[in-house]
């Protein structure tokens, strides 16, 4: 949905950081090597190579912080908690926050890794405006941390797994854009989408199977 107000600035060049050597992608900023990129849910010509269908500028660039925000989802499940991570890019790239779902580990309904990734860089700033930074998450935004994005003032929210349950990034409701608002970020949906929703599955996959023989009733996965 095209947004009404003055394009954001352009976004951070996101450099490569302190983690595994990148390598570059078509548009992306890096790649990390020692991670091959695993096959597109749709990939066609079943038994082929895997391919990227066709080059996206717009997400490809956001890949390898994708990521990485992945790979701090990964943290999550050894607390119990669901694999959702995210990262607080500076204006420049560098990484002024991270977080992954603890709700569980802290017993706390409102410790979701875009809450924990923004109050980080908060912290680190010493100042609440994270103007020009953007929030790269691995799930659609909730509406509690969709107003917390809002409020935040970041410029720009890109996300990987789509939410269609729960999501207020597009999905369910668009709270990050609503137009009655006064600061409404740039949303950048969809960024790996089918590896952040793997792992989500994965995980309830497994959370099923340890249910399985419990009293518990078989759960339809929920994502946050
Ligand atoms: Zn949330």
């Amino acid at each position: 949905m095209p947004q009404p107000h003055p394009a954001p600035a352009p976004p951070p060049e996101p450099a490569p950081q302190p983690h595994p050597a990148p390598g570059p992608t078509a548009d992306g900023p890096a790649a990390p090597a020692s991670a091959p990129a695993p096959a597109p849910a749709g990939a066609e010509r079943p038994g082929a190579a895997p391919v990227r269908l066709r080059p996206d500028p717009v997400r490809d660039r956001w890949a390898a912080w994708m990521r990485e925000a992945v790979a701090e989802a990964a943290h999550a499940p050894a607390t119990g908690d669901v694999p959702v991570g995210a990262l607080l890019l500076g204006p420049d790239g560098e990484v002024l926050g991270r977080g992954h779902n603890a709700r569980e580990a802290d017993g706390d309904p409102t410790a979701h890794a875009e809450v924990l990734a923004i109050r980080e860089a908060a912290a680190r700033l010493g100042e609440w405006r994270l103007t020009g930074c953007t929030l790269v998450v691995t799930l659609e935004p909730c509406t509690m941390c969709a107003g917390a994005i809002v409020l935040s003032r970041v410029d720009r929210v890109v996300y990987g797994a789509y939410d269609e349950k729960a999501g207020a990034a597009g999905s369910l409701w668009d709270v990050i854009r609503d137009r009655r608002l006064n600061h409404r970020p740039e949303v950048i949906p969809g960024v790996l989408a089918e590896e952040c929703a793997a792992q989500l599955t994965a995980w309830f996959d497994d959370r099923r199977t340890e249910l399985r023989g419990s009293s518990h009733p078989s759960e339809e996965p929920f994502w946050d």
